[in-house]
């Protein structure tokens, strides 16, 4: 995945990354995944599927996708083949429809089909790394894991929130930062926020609710009522 540069910016303190996360509450206060699933195995397969695509771009594939392969026995018996004929329009739909054959196949022989609830297990799986594990820890099995993406390296950095060079710096970071009552919602409240607000061209400043306390020098925010 290619990431952000390091943008300049101040480091946020304690009390304004507390206002961010009051701020981005109030604005987004359903803070959930976009990737349509029905089942803890079918986001699993979005999630994988969702890697350099966009969330619309894999619905509209798996809409199709699991209407025929609802689960890992469909999935393995539909095969790598059947898989990539629904996934074509995702970008790296080869490595994927591999992974999410071999996943499934994974699946049904250790754990009978269903989702493991541990980040080992989880990264065992084909196709499946530390950032899927964090967002399937976190959805399906409510554990206060933050899955850094492209969104959230930018917006934590850009704003001073917890800056880092990888993304497994930003995440220590703001695992480290993120106050206790927001952590739970905080990856997909990031994420909304970098993909609708905080985005990577010409970010919405003047209308973002944490214009106030983001520690990016070149935002541009309304100065007059
Ligand atoms: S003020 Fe601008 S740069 Fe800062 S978080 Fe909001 S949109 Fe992003």
């Amino acid at each position: 995945m290619a990431f952000a540069p390091v943008y300049r910016n101040k480091n946020m303190d304690a009390e304004n990354v507390r206002e961010c996360f009051s701020a981005l509450r109030s604005a987004i206060p359903n803070p959930k995944t976009e990737l349509h699933y029905s089942t803890p195995f079918q986001l699993l397969v979005a999630v994988v599927l969702s890697a350099q695509s966009t969330d619309k771009s894999v619905n509209q594939c798996t809409s199709t996708l699991f209407a025929e392969a609802p689960d890992a026995r469909g999935m393995w018996e539909l095969g790598e083949e059947g898989i990539r004929s629904h996934i074509r329009r995702l970008g790296l739909f080869n490595a994927k429809a591999r992974h999410v054959h071999a996943l499934s196949g994974q699946l049904l022989q250790e754990y009978s089909g269903n989702v493991p609830k541990n980040r080992a297990s989880l990264e065992k799986l084909p196709g499946v790394g530390r950032k899927t594990a964090n967002v399937i820890l976190n959805t399906l099995f409510g554990e206060k894991t933050i899955a850094v993406d492209t969104h959230i390296f930018r917006v934590a950095n850009r704003t001073g929130m917890a800056p880092g060079k990888t993304p497994l710096e930003v995440e220590k970071k703001l695992l480290s930062v993120v106050p206790a009552e927001y952590v739970m919602d905080a990856h997909h409240l990031l994420i909304l926020h970098g993909r609708y607000t905080c985005t990577a061209k010409k970010p919405h400043c003047g209308i973002c609710p944490l214009q106030y306390c983001c520690g990016w020098p070149e935002k541009k925010i309304r100065t007059t009522v």
